[in-house]
């Protein structure tokens, strides 16, 4: 973008100051004890009000340090765990085929009391749509279970609105549904004089439309996206995504919007809000969205190694995009997850030891379960701040991950 840095937004009526650049990590978390009314309540045999069970541990292990959050459970995650709050692509499906295995893993989750939700920054489709993907795809779900980023943007949008003001909608049916649910006006123009413009993906959005929301933004109106996801994985390529499209509307007008979807902490909190999850497990396949918005919101994160993130990128990941745990595909939530433990530079598990040298070098010895020596690299890496790519393609060539991991 070039031209004026986007400014934050003015205050509406009275509230507060917004900033648009501005994460909303302050605001006060939705209450994920009280589930929305008229939701459809999530499957499991576990309502939201009982409580776990008295000898189910909330922390199975100490974490090695702060920026080493890799744990060890000696229970498997599901029984850990009352709700899994899932990412869809690369982790249920890839491209809209199924992931080998993934429906299983989670028709046993759900069968040991693990409840389920499935949390996307889709915005341009329906939670019935989606569940209705999910069903074909072999794992039942019903549109209660699924928290999209249109819903997590009309629930930020109440909290600085009040109920029936006009809202322009520049996105799709997804957008519009989630809108009109949390009791607003859908309008079409700027000369409705909208209070807020929401902003998300959709295939057919049209200038015209962009134009409209431009011309609310920058007559003062609340300037809110879904998600700030630059690209769009297709199987012709990456195409812009909604990071890329609101950035029409923030050059224009000099105004940045307030972002609900991953990784910033309004998805995670609808997410939360709405299956009543009480610990809950995020599931996802990407450091920067998924995990990155666990560690930001409190809550163990499990990394699955189905869909964009390989071995390299884990070991490889920032403080702040670190998962709990670590897991080929999504039977990781069926089993126990062996423990790292860590002296100086040596950190070991399961048959595996990798040793880190505190310059970017590190080297892994042992054998055993390919997934052991990564858990073991990963906390070497991540505890010495970090290892060379070198360094690490290098001792992950010793693990003989399975192809496509390795
Ligand atoms: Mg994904």
């Amino acid at each position: 973008m070039t031209g004026d840095t986007p400014r934050p937004a003015p205050p509406l009526r009275g509230d507060p100051p917004l900033r648009g650049d501005t994460p909303l990590r302050g605001d006060p978390p939705l209450r994920g004890d009280t589930p929305l009314r008229g939701d459809t309540p999530l499957r499991g045999d576990t309502p939201p009000d009982t409580p776990l069970r008295p000898d189910t541990p909330l922390r199975p292990d100490t974490p090695l340090r702060p920026d080493t959050p890799l744990r060890g459970a000696s229970e498997p995650l599901a029984a850990l765990y009352d709700v899994a709050l899932l990412d869809l692509d690369g982790v249920v499906y890839l491209g809209g085929s199924p992931i080998p295995g993934a429906a299983d893993a989670l028709a046993k989750a759900a069968a040991s009391g693990m409840r389920l939700a499935f949390v996307t920054n889709n915005a341009s489709r329906t939670p019935s749509a989606i569940a209705a993907q999910l069903t074909g795809l072999g794992v039942p779900a019903h549109a209660g279970e699924v928290i999209t980023s249109a819903q997590a943007a009309a629930r930020l949008a109440a909290e600085h609105l009040p109920a029936g003001a006009p809202v322009l909608v520049v996105g799709g049916m997804g957008l519009r549904i989630a809108v009109r649910e949390r009791g607003f006006r859908p309008v079409t123009t700027a000369a409705d004089h909208p209070a807020a413009v929401i902003q998300g993906y959709a295939p057919d959005l049209s200038y015209s439309l962009l134009a409209e929301g431009g011309l609310a933004v920058a007559a003062g109106a609340l300037f809110i996206a879904s998600n700030a996801d630059s690209t769009l994985p297709t199987p012709r390529g990456r195409q812009p995504g909604n990071g890329s499209l609101i950035q029409v509307i923030a050059t224009a007008t000099g105004r940045a919007p307030l972002i609900a979807g991953k990784p910033e902490p309004p998805l995670h909190a609808e997410a939360v809000a709405r299956s009543g999850a009480r610990h809950p497990l995020v599931v996802g396949d990407r450091l920067d969205t998924d995990i990155e918005s666990a560690v930001r919101s409190g809550a163990d994160s499990l990394l699955v190694l189905t869909g964009v993130t390989r071995p390299l990128d884990a070991v490889l990941a920032p403080a702040g995009c670190r998962p709990t745990y670590l897991a080929e595909g999504l039977a990781g939530l069926l089993g126990p997850h062996p423990g790292v433990t860590g002296t100086g530079g040596t950190f070991s598990c399961g048959g595996w030891q990798a040793t880190v040298d505190g310059r970017g070098q590190v080297a892994v010895t042992g054998s055993g379960a390919a997934m052991d020596g990564l858990r073991a690299l990963c906390a070497a890496a991540w505890s010495a701040g970090g290892v060379t790519e070198r360094a690490a393609t290098a001792a992950l060539a010793g693990l003989g991950l399975p192809s496509p991991l390795g």
